[in-house]
């Protein structure tokens, strides 16, 4: 199958030279990239900026904000089976980024946020027939029910919920969620061994 992936953070520009962000380290879209290459697939990344080395054989597409990601996104699905949104998309942008640099000696400075554009949303109102989507959630604690509702509201076929701690670290320990109802725990492991996991879900959506 034709797996678009994306990883990574999004930057958001504050001003000509400073951004808002976030620590995803791109570890999990990498082992994810791995694990899909060694089971046969094809796979496409779009890449926010990390310093984690991805597999030669992606074809990758390098972004940097939300509307660089959500474009390249948009522009590529068609042309793939299944979506999977494992990038730590910034939830917040500045309204207006500040052309130059700002001064310091300006003195307080309030920024104004406004929500980002739900990629995996979008991606999943315009999919066709035989397409499948699969979100990531980051979640502080059990939260199974805020979890359950972002199935739903981002229209996933999969969802993989994760603690806080999984960001920038090398183990993982996730609860995965299906809109049917159906969930399935898995212990602490490392995210390597968890992609390969994630990849063989990902195929048996499409046997159903
Ligand atoms: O930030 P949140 O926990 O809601 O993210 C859940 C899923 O939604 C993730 O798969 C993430 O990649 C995706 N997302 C997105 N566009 C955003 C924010 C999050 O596609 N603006």
């Amino acid at each position: 199958m034709k797996l678009l992936l994306t990883a990574g953070p999004t930057r958001e520009p504050i001003d000509a030279v400073r951004y808002l962000g976030n620590r995803s380290s791109g570890q999990m879209g990498s082992a994810l990239a791995h694990a899909a290459l060694a089971r046969g697939h094809q796979v496409t990344v779009v890449l926010g900026p990390v310093i984690v080395p991805f597999p030669e054989a992606v074809v990758r597409v390098k972004v940097e904000t939300t509307e660089e990601m959500r474009q390249a996104v948009l522009r590529l699905w068609p042309d793939h089976d299944v979506l999977v949104m494992a990038a730590a998309v910034a939830d917040f942008r500045l309204r207006t980024p500040h052309p130059g640099k700002l001064d310091r000696r300006t003195g307080k400075l309030v920024l104004e946020l406004e929500p980002t554009p739900v990629i995996v949303a979008e991606a999943s109102r315009l999919r066709r027939a035989g397409q499948r989507v699969v979100g990531f959630a980051l979640e502080p604690g059990e939260n199974a029910n805020r979890a359950r509702d972002k199935l739903a509201e981002k229209g996933l076929d999969l969802l993989v919920v994760n603690p806080l701690s999984t960001m920038n670290a090398s183990d993982i320990e996730a609860t995965l969620m299906w809109p049917d109802g159906r969930s399935r725990t898995l212990g602490k492991m490392d995210k390597q061994r968890f992609a390969d996991e994630l990849m063989r879900e990902v195929e048996n959506l499409f046997d159903q």
